[in-house]
């Protein structure tokens, strides 16, 4: 082999060595170009994603389920000690549970404290909630006495004195919040009885309009929901069984959802007045 066979094996050398380096170097452009165009598109994907689901949030009405009592004030004690303040805010939570994958749902009162009813409606005004329903559950001197009544508001029949200072006349009385709301308050509170009203068998259930000072500042439809008598020993031992309480949580979800479909149901009651 002669010289320039040594020099053009060496130039080939080079030449194969420059070939496989452009060769390389075209490999890893293009798979750290596709690298980028993928990590571009996922990044993309999922803005879009977060951009559909923060339209769903937007879009989904706000539901506040108010755990009536808490803390010092304990509501009812049944005869075998049960307390209305458990009740409500187990209630509540299976309520939260049942709503919260097609609603937003939130409770002023998560925990064993007390609330005043104006920081119970006025958080619900706050975050601008499209319903607002107060959890009770009711007691009598007498334990026969049995049965579910969901209360919507009306103003009291005595005419209460004007709570604006002269000069504040255009700001709206905490009394008068409610008005507006009443027909829809009452139509959502024939909902609600009508899913739950099989529950509560024989006793057919009411809805009744009351001057319930907690539903007097809601600035949207709201009722309270007096689920039974913790002073009758068979609805105790019903509010304290999961069980029933869950299908309670079931029959009011399935009423909120009636009213939001169709809100136009007229109460019961009304026609009876
Ligand atoms: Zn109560």
């Amino acid at each position: 082999m002669g010289p320039w066979n040594v020099k053009a094996g060496q130039a080939g050398f080079r030449m194969g060595q420059t070939y496989n380096l452009l060769r390389f170097l075209q490999i890893v452009t293009l798979t750290v170009g596709l690298s980028l165009l993928s990590l571009a598109n996922t990044a993309r994907d999922c803005a879009a994603q977060a951009h559909a689901q923060a339209s769903n949030q937007a879009a989904k009405r706000t539901v506040v389920i108010d755990a009536g009592h808490g803390g010092s004030d304990t509501g009812v004690k049944g005869s075998a000690g049960t307390l209305e303040k458990e009740v409500t805010l187990r209630l509540a939570r299976l309520i939260e549970n049942r709503l919260k994958d097609r609603y937003q749902v939130s409770l002023p009162r998560t925990d064993d404290y007390m609330l005043a009813h104006p920081d119970r409606t006025g958080y619900a005004n706050h975050i601008k909630a499209d319903l607002f329903i107060s959890l009770h559950t009711a007691g009598s001197y007498s334990a026969a006495t049995d049965g579910l009544r969901v209360y919507y508001y009306t103003e009291p029949a005595v005419k209460l004195p004007a709570q604006t200072q002269p000069g504040e006349a255009t700001a709206t009385p905490w009394r008068k919040v409610q008005k507006p709301h009443i027909p829809a308050s009452s139509s959502l509170a024939q909902r609600i009885l009508d899913r739950a009203a099989p529950l509560t068998a024989p006793h057919p259930g009411t809805v009744q309009a009351v001057p319930a000072a907690v539903l007097a500042g809601a600035d949207m439809p709201a009722i309270l929901i007096e689920t039974g008598y913790l002073t009758n020993p068979k609805q105790e031992k019903n509010l304290n069984d999961n069980k029933y309480l869950f299908k309670l949580a079931t029959a009011i979800s399935q009423g909120i959802d009636d009213f939001f479909n169709n809100p136009d149901r007229i109460a019961v009651t009304d026609l009876r007045e």
